[in-house]
């Protein structure tokens, strides 16, 4: 069963069209000129009043029907990643390094879909804001946005975003109520030493042979210092030292990433993370320190919304299609920042299961061209069911 709206289902080639146009230009974060004209040309051919420029590269729309002062925001995320896409067909990255690899193209055009559809039709009673939201990967897209005003120049009742999730089959969208996932934060961990000749090693201060202690170290955090029940993720994703075969370094740098499903968890991670660091360096005459930057709030859907959310969806595809009990995420997102200030939900969408279907962040990954009708149901009907029209309706 899958009750897409027609009139955007008959819009599939076209639609596709710009998915492979995004996909072949992707702009990393709040670089995403290209990417915000196009999609601010084409949500005023449709006839909304468009706000470009709030988070230096978002794009905002309002689209009014009728007198009613209900309103709902509904969010995509524009921006792509540095990784060097391996994929081989014809609208693949034109620019080495840069890629859709998390489906943002397609995010982009579903919003924009439901935008042409809910011009057209206006079966609906309040105000839409449509969020074009830049930098959602780890550069703070979100919370740009909302010091920039979002929610005060453009106020609204609830807010609703959506991913595509690779693996799940076509049809299928899943959703949790409270938090759905992980909040996440970037340190660097700076190590000093005292460089020396590679032959003498006993005239250094070795600061890799800290940072490789403080690398281990940092993993008994998650095996000794949180409950067993309680997620927590702590990846160390670079080490930097040293230019030489024959030169002990004199500094080395450990970065990487901290996920977990509360605040209280990432203090206590931070706390332990400096004290350790600190400690091992210390112990081999070294000294080091952390600088810690959270970087995403744990995602947290409010009940109500997450219901209706799901609901709506379960329209489209039907109950069975809908996984309300999903395990949580440890992935991260920035929309958490827009719920933490705003009630709303997000919900997930598959992208398919198909072999040879790749995760997201992977350089052979693609969004599924065949879900972009689905999803730009999904964001339209939300819009109808939530904002509806009081009185008799057009037959
Ligand atoms: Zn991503
Ligand atoms: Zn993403």
């Amino acid at each position: 069963m899958m009750n897409v709206i027609q009139s955007i289902a008959d819009f599939q080639d076209e639609l596709t069209k710009w998915r492979r146009d995004i996909h072949a230009h992707p702009e990393l974060g709040f670089e995403e000129e290209r990417t915000a004209k196009l999609v601010a040309e084409k949500l005023q051919s449709f006839g909304l009043d468009v706000q470009r420029g709030l988070g230096k590269t978002g794009v905002v729309a309002t689209l009014q029907v009728g007198n009613s002062h209900q309103s709902i925001g509904l969010r995509a995320d524009m921006d792509a990643l540095p990784i060097l896409e391996s994929n081989q067909f014809g609208h693949r990255s034109k620019y080495p390094g840069k890629m859709h690899a998390c489906g943002h193209d397609g995010h982009t055009v579903m919003l924009l879909a439901a935008a042409r559809y809910l011009a057209e039709s206006k079966n609906f009673d309040g105000c839409v804001r449509f969020i074009f939201q830049p930098a959602e990967e780890g550069l703070g897209g979100a919370e740009a946005m909302l010091l920039d005003g979002l929610l005060e120049q453009f106020p609204m009742e609830a807010v609703f975003g959506m991913h595509n999730s690779p693996g799940m089959p076509v049809g299928k969208f899943a959703i949790l109520s409270g938090p759905m996932m992980a909040g996440g934060a970037y340190f660097d961990i700076h190590v000093d030493g005292k460089g020396a000749h590679g032959a003498h090693p006993s005239a250094s201060i070795d600061p890799v042979i800290a940072a490789a202690h403080i690398t281990t170290g940092l993993q008994t955090i998650v095996s000794r210092n949180v409950a067993p029940t309680q997620p927590l993720v702590i990846s160390v994703t670079q080490i930097h030292s040293g230019d030489a075969y024959n030169v002990i370094p004199q500094t080395a740098v450990l970065s990487g990433t901290v996920r977990a499903f509360s605040k209280t968890v990432l203090a206590m991670a931070e706390e332990r993370m400096g004290k350790l660091a600190k400690s091992i360096a210390a112990g081999f005459g070294a000294t080091a320190e952390l600088d810690f930057r959270i970087r995403f709030l744990p995602l947290v859907n409010q009940p109500e919304e997450a219901d209706f959310a799901a609901d709506t969806a379960a329209e489209l595809v039907g109950q069975e299609n809908i996984h309300r009990d999903f395990p949580l995420i440890m992935a991260s997102e920035d929309f958490s920042y827009m719920l933490d200030n705003c009630p709303g939900a997000y919900i997930n969408i598959g992208n398919g299961d198909h072999a040879g279907s790749q995760g997201v962040h992977n350089p052979g990954y693609e969004f599924n061209d065949e879900i972009l009708a689905l999803g730009a149901s999904y964001y339209a009907r939300l819009v109808e069911r939530r904002l509806v029209r009081e009185g008799p309706q057009d037959a």
